[in-house]
């Protein structure tokens, strides 16, 4: 690999000694690594063979011995894992040695797309809390909300913000994850590209950039809540320079971390570096903040859209697990979206404030008596268990996952979850001798899946 010559001298200045040891890490293949999906019940680890090495800092997160072609896996588009790089995983160590996960939370995951670190802190949430996940690029919207669909936490908003724009949340949220668009120079091995693109006055871009996120990020966060800043760089005129001027201007404090020294993380100044050559994982970078002083907002209004009539909440209730959690709202034209009962006022300033946004879990739309459940709800883990539903064998649920229409031999009218090693994939509906196959088109597998 072919690394530019300033990053060189960079990173021998960084690492001293270790320098060769580094490049030589890089020469190797990344890792591949999955990380579970805690809240669906799981075919557990055992799925790609059986003892997978774990991650050290992550309970959920396992490495494989090869990579797969997870498309190929219908387990994966049921959302029972996340293929994440292990490093980033670390976000999650970070936020339970912080913070008191027991409380209803409210927690923003400000640069989010594709999804992975959401995923991961929907994992650690309990179903009183809130995650706001937002991208400020639309065009990569579509994947952030595919891989929470398929994730199932149900208490989420998807938005579409610049930071900067949500002046009006200030100090709402107990937890603020700023994972920051960077020089990438941790990428370097998984995507050579990125060595191309790299230079001194990028890395000034990217650390201009950043301060600016983390300055709006800030003031979103409530006294005693938590910043955690994190990017995929060793860069310190990003990392530490940023986490710096954070202590020094925005009422934050550094939160120590305790870490078993075999976990091979380095602790600098402010946070803590990942290098290939001491972890199995890229190079990543972490820090989180607790805010010392600051104004705190309450949740507070009520949500504008028109409340589903109790005729139809008798007839919704058969399919969600706890119907009485959640209360149900009808947009003119729209789905029913289901929004936690105890959450109607943190909904409300979320809706108040972000005008680019999903509304709540949509569980689908009634046409006459007739309801027609949404592929959201299907992937949802408030979902009801007793549903008639029916276990497909991997060749049919591929089939199922291509929009292709399956066999079902017996099976009654009526709506039909199509399941995967007891993980719903998606709704069919059964008439007469024909089925239809409800996955939406745009999620349908475009491969060739024959083996
Ligand atoms: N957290 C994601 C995950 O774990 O899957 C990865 C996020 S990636 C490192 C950084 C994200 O920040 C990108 O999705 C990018 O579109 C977004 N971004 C770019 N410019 C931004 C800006 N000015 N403000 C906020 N986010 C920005």
């Amino acid at each position: 690999m072919n690394l530019p010559e300033n990053f060189v001298s960079q990173m021998q200045h960084i690492l001293g000694a270790e320098y060769p040891d580094f490049v030589e890490s890089l020469q190797k293949e990344a890792p591949t690594t999955i990380r579970l999906n805690s809240k669906k019940t799981l075919p557990n680890a055992a799925l790609f063979g059986e003892n997978l090495v774990p991650v050290k800092w992550n309970t959920d997160g396992f490495y494989l011995p090869q990579r797969p072609s997870f498309t190929l896996d219908p387990s994966f588009h049921a959302g029972a894992y996340y293929v994440q790089e292990a490093s980033s995983m670390f976000v999650a160590e970070a936020i339970k040695q912080t913070v008191d996960l027991t409380k209803p939370l409210k927690v923003m995951d400000l640069c989010a797309a594709p999804g992975g670190k959401t995923t991961l802190l929907a994992s650690l949430l309990n179903n009183k809390s809130l995650l706001v996940a937002n991208e400020v690029i639309k065009s990569r919207v579509g994947a952030l909300k595919e891989n929470l669909e398929k994730w199932g936490y149900p208490n989420y908003v998807v938005s579409n913000h610049d930071p900067e724009e949500m002046i009006d949340l200030e100090g709402f949220f107990d937890v603020v994850l700023t994972d920051a668009p960077c020089s990438g120079e941790g990428l370097f091995r998984k995507d050579p590209k990125a060595s191309k693109e790299w230079s001194e006055n990028s890395v000034q871009l990217c650390s201009a950039r950043q301060k600016r996120i983390l300055q709006a990020a800030a003031m979103l966060v409530a006294p005693n809540g938590f910043l955690c800043y994190s990017t995929c760089t060793y860069n310190e005129k990003e990392n530490e320079q940023n986490a710096n001027w954070l202590t020094q201007t925005a009422d934050f404090e550094r939160v120590k971390l305790n870490i078993p020294a075999e976990w091979g993380i380095v602790e600098k100044e402010f946070g803590y570096q990942f290098f290939p050559h001491k972890v199995a994982g890229e190079g990543f970078y972490l820090a989180i903040f607790r805010k010392i002083r600051g104004d705190k907002q309450e949740a507070r209004g009520k949500i504008k859209f028109n409340r589903v009539s109790q005729k139809k909440v008798e007839l919704l209730k058969k399919w969600l697990k706890e119907p009485a959690d959640f209360e149900f709202f009808e947009k003119p034209e729209g789905p029913i979206v289901a929004i936690p009962v105890n959450l109607t006022n943190e909904y409300a300033t979320i809706f108040r404030v972000l005008q680019k946004r999903s509304s709540g879990l949509e569980i689908g739309q009634f046409k006459g008596d007739d309801f027609i459940p949404s592929h959201d709800l299907a992937l949802s883990t408030a979902i009801a268990t007793d549903l008639p539903a029916i276990e497909l064998s991997k060749e049919d649920a591929l089939k199922f996952l291509k929009r292709e229409n399956i066999v079902v031999e017996n099976a009654a009218n009526g709506w039909l979850l199509a399941r995967y090693k007891g993980l719903n994939l998606g709704f069919m509906k059964v008439i007469g001798d024909r089925i239809n196959n409800y996955l939406p088109k745009e999620w349908r597998i475009r491969m060739d899946i024959s083996e």
